[in-house]
């Protein structure tokens, strides 16, 4: 497996990989890798000739007083994962290559990038739809794969990929979780024992809505307040939203009716970490 930090270098691989008539497969990541990270490389592993990760830390995605210099980074241990699984290439590019001196150019995925956790995070999926662009502009690859644990950046790419008719296939993979149910996420790290002790609740919430959603319940108030119960008892966890939307336009509804996403961002009590779980009632992303 080779680690490649130059975006030039990055394309010759790419464009030799092809040329030997492999298909590509991009996983995009921040590192600190779990097994949320490894299952989308088995997915790519399926279905491309050659997996390459992406290991990037991406500035522009992270607001004032976001965790960007506390984020975990372990390239190491991480190139050795990747090499594990059996990721053909690492991109591990520095700050500094993706974004020279008299960088300008964003890419503005409008109105969704707003919605749900953009409220929170202005210009953070700014910062991902134009690191991720990037990455598919070096790479060039067949299929790109995501977590459903970010369905808002995956519905955001989504639309992106459409719109600007990039030629690459998007594959949602489903979100891993740990065995109490709590979704697999780099940020767990930052949690206190209390706090990773009361965060399964965001789960358990959203399963007892997706129950309540099988029993017939199409009511979104009444999904949400099954939801808004059960964090109730955890006052570690705290709901920043609980919405529930369209899968496209990330339009908040009413009435459940076809597939519609229901997400959750919740804040700790004392480390202050964020976190943020879903599910798809109806179909998938
Ligand atoms: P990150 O390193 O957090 O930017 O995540 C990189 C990719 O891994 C994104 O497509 C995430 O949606 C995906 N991912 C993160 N956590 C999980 C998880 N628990 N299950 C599945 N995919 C995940």
């Amino acid at each position: 497996m080779e680690i490649i930090t130059s975006p030039a270098d990055m394309a010759a691989w790419s464009a030799a990989t092809r040329k030997s008539g492999l298909t590509i497969g991009l996983v995009p990541t921040m590192g600190a890798l779990h097994e949320g990270h490894l299952s989308l490389v088995n997915e790519s592993q399926k279905r491309t000739g050659a997996t390459v990760m992406s290991i990037f830390v991406n500035p522009t995605q992270f607001g004032q007083g976001e965790d960007y210099d506390a984020y975990p980074r372990v390239l190491e241990a991480d190139a050795e994962k990747a090499r594990a699984v059996g990721c053909a290439a690492v991109f591990a590019p520095p700050a500094s290559a993706m974004y020279p001196v008299g960088y300008k150019t964003y890419v503005d995925v409008e109105e969704l990038g707003g919605k749900l956790c953009g409220r929170a995070r202005p210009g953070h999926f700014r910062g991902v739809a134009t690191v991720v662009l990037k990455f598919f502009n070096i790479v060039r690859p067949d299929e790109a794969f995501f977590g459903q644990k970010d369905a808002q950046q995956a519905i955001v790419l989504k639309r992106m990929v459409l719109d600007l008719n990039v030629p690459v296939t998007l594959t949602v993979c489903p979100t891993v979780r740990s065995r109490d149910g709590l979704a697999l996420s780099s940020r767990n790290a930052y949690l206190t024992p209390a706090e990773r002790a009361a965060a399964p609740a965001i789960c358990k919430g959203l399963t007892a809505a997706a129950s309540l959603y099988l029993a017939g319940e199409r009511n979104a108030a009444k999904l949400i307040a099954a939801v808004k119960a059960i964090l109730a008892a955890s006052p570690l966890i705290v709901p920043e939203y609980i919405e529930i939307v369209d899968t496209v336009s990330l339009q908040s509804l009413d009435v459940i009716d076809g597939p519609v996403l229901m997400a959750v961002a919740c804040r700790t009590g004392v480390s202050r970490t964020r976190l943020i779980d879903n599910t798809v009632l109806g179909g998938s992303l």
